[in-house]
Order: C-alpha cells, then structure tokens, then sequence
C-alpha cells in the first residue's frame, strides 16, 4: 500500500511542498508554487526524474494545491493519493506544544493565533480548508514553529511589559524554528551518543536566524519572541533593536507604525547594512571583494551570534554541543570558524580540516575532549511528514 505524506508550507503568497515515501522516509518530489493569487501564478516540481516548470491558469490555494495533488499523480511521484498532510503553521500560541490533527477546533485556535502572526497563519489556515474541502478523506495534521518552545519557564517568555498585556493579549516571547531546533539538537544528542542529561546550543541560521538552548530535550530559551523579528541578526531582518527605535523614526522621518515595521522585517539585516544583499554567500563574496559595508553585516551578524550564544549558554547546567545548521550553518565554513575561534569561553576547539569538509560522518567539526561542535542538516519537512505518520 502507498504510503506517501505531502507536507505543505503555505506562504501568502507560496506554497512550498514535499512528499515523502514514508516506508524509507525518502523525499520524492520537492516544489514550489509562486506568485499565487495572481496572473503569474506558477509551479516548479523537482523530483529524480527533473525539473517541471507550470503556469498556472487559476492561482489561489484550493486550485493550486489541486494542481499539484494532480501533477505528481500524472507524473507517477506518486500512484495513489497521499495517506495524510503535514501542514507547518508558524504560531500555535500557547495553545500547542505537539503536533494535533486538524479539526474544527484546532482551524478555530490557529485563527485566534492570526493577530501574533498576520502575515503567516491567515496562509496557514487557506492552505488547511482548501485540503479539507479538496480531499475530506484525507486526514490532516499541523506541525507548529512554536511547539518545543512552550516548554521556556515564564522568566524566560515574558518582557517587561505590565502582566496585563500577557493575560488580555498573549504579549510574551514564542519562539520560531522550533521544529528545526528540535530535530537537530536531538540528532546531536543521539549522534554524540550525549544520553537524557545534556545542554545544548542549538544555532538554525538561514535567511531567518536563531538560536535556542536545550536542557536533557527540553528548550528552555530561544532567541526569538512574540514575532520572527526577535533576536539574531538576519538576511532582512533587524533582530534586536531598542524598543525606543520606533517613537524615534516616527518623530525624525514621519514613518508609520506599518512602514517601521516593513524596514525592519524586509530592509534590514545583512542587506539593509551591507547594501549588497540579503544572501550569505553574496554578502560574503562582496565582503571577499573588498566591499567594507559587506564586511560591516558580515562583523555585526557575527558579533550578535556570539552574544546571543554566550547568552543562551547562561541557561545551560553545562555545555555538550554546539549544533550549526540552516543554509548559513550547514555551508559557511567561515561563520562557523569565527563563532567557535572567538568564543573560548565555549571551550570547544575547531577542528579546521573537519570544518572544510562540514564535518565528519556524524557531522563534527571539532576535536578534543570539551564540548562538540557539529553540523546537523535540518530537516523540517520529514519531521513534520513524521509527526503526520505518528498521527495517523
Ligand atoms: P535557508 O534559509 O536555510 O535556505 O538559508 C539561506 C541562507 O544560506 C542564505 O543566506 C544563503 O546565502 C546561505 N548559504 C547557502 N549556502 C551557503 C554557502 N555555501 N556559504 C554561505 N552561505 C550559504
């Protein structure tokens, strides 16, 4: 019997998609459907037999993912229809701490979630009624960003704002990526043989960044907070900024609340100090070139790493590993070097050869007897496949 799982991450304006074979776990076909909800609408689907590029003729959600259930069926990815979605849903709020199925109360919960994150759970949501109304028979299960970070004590959620703001409105520090922090610090935990009792640093750095500390499998503080603007420095994102910075441009530029926010989430980060982009590779490249603004992103993203680091490393009873991952984690030989070379209060020791080759057959890149570093490729999208099997 077929035993395919089509995980779905809806965007506002994308979906990305996999399917997984779930009797070897391998990923059959990977894609992307683009420009949705306009005339531009279009599909690419990268499997072993190609690439397939698709415009579509009708571009919101239910037509697109009815698109895409039937190209990988007519291309023979896969021979009956999928035993279950995996659906990733940004915020869960405080109402998830572990995957659910979906039903009508689970739909209601993630819309009350909509004011934490605007621009992504109103997707979510289209993304899971268009399935439903699609394909009823098949079930439905919702993998949440939040989830393993609901296990932070409230000294590390809450800000400093009145109580209050916390019971009315849920103002308290969430967390993103926790699929991703989650997978990989316990990848490291079982590749380094760590066993139950264990601290770890887990560092996800892709165009979004962050980084969470992890005790015996728990999170217990992440860098991210009641949005995905919180913490790191990343690709067009701000990270931390004085909360004052907002009063200020208003009163020096005349800009609104909404065009404050738009520069933090989307002008800055590497591209709004380099100039030159919001991708590593080319930031580094520029940097390489001799391009000092490019240089600048490339110290300040790693200057605040660190601090962030040595931060989270405060809430470890001690120190095992320092797990890298993300694009950024997985391929950038240098951040890695530099994070691991600067902080000697980590205690760990790089390994240069192993870090060229990003690691060792486990993924290690350093040596001697204090704490690892290694690089673990996340996998967010087989978890999330993995949470629907467990479901089902
Ligand atoms: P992600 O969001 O996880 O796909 O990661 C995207 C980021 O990874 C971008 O900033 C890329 O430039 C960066 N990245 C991918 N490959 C490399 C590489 N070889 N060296 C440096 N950065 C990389």
């Amino acid at each position: 019997m077929s035993n395919n799982i089509l995980v779905i991450n809806s965007g506002s304006s994308s979906i990305k998609f996999s399917l997984f074979d779930m009797s070897s776990e391998a990923e059959r076909a990977s894609g992307l459907a683009e420009r949705l909800n306009t005339a531009e609408g279009e599909i690419t689907i990268k499997s072993a037999e190609g690439k397939l590029n698709l415009k579509l003729e009708k571009s919101d959600y239910r037509s697109t993912l009815e698109v895409i259930i039937n190209t990988l069926t007519e291309q023979g990815l896969m021979d009956t229809l999928p035993v279950a979605i995996g659906h990733r849903v940004v915020h869960g709020g405080e109402f998830f701490s572990d995957p659910v199925l979906v039903t009508a109360d689970v739909i209601e919960k993630i819309k009350q979630c909509i004011p934490l994150a605007p621009l992504h759970n109103p997707a979510a949501v289209a993304g899971i009624e268009a399935m439903e109304s699609l394909y009823p028979e098949i079930p439905q299960v919702t993998v949440f960003d939040t989830a393993f970070h609901q296990t932070l004590p409230p000294k590390a959620y809450l800000y400093g704002v009145p109580y209050e703001l916390y019971e009315e409105l849920g103002v308290r520090r969430y967390g993103m990526h926790g699929t991703s922090h989650q997978y990989v610090s316990s990848e490291a935990a079982k590749r380094l043989g760590l066993g139950e009792k264990h601290g770890i640093l887990t560092a996800h750095l892709g165009n979004g960044c962050s980084c969470s500390a992890v005790v015996n499998g728990k999170c217990v503080d992440t860098t991210m907070g009641m949005t995905p603007l919180e913490g790191l420095l990343m690709g067009t994102r701000s990270g931390d900024v004085d909360p004052g910075l907002h009063q200020f441009l208003h009163d020096q530029k005349g800009w609104s609340i909404e065009e404050i926010t738009n520069v933090l989430n989307k002008k800055s980060g590497l591209l709004g100090i380099s100039g030159v982009s919001n991708d590593m590779r080319s930031v580094e490249a520029a940097a390489e070139e001799g391009n000092e603004r490019a240089q600048l992103a490339l110290d300040v993203f790693h200057f605040r790493l660190a601090r962030q680091l040595g931060g989270l490393a405060a809430c470890l009873p001690q120190l095992d590993a320092l797990v890298f991952t993300g694009g950024i984690g997985e391929n950038s030989r240098s951040t890695r070097a530099l994070i691991i070379n600067t902080m000697k209060i980590l205690g760990i020791e790089l390994d240069e050869e192993l870090n060229k080759t990003n690691g060792n057959e486990l993924g290690v890149i350093s040596k001697g007897n204090g704490p690892k570093a290694i690089v673990v490729n996340t996998a967010e999208e087989l978890m999330i496949a993995r949470a629907a099997q467990a479901l089902i």
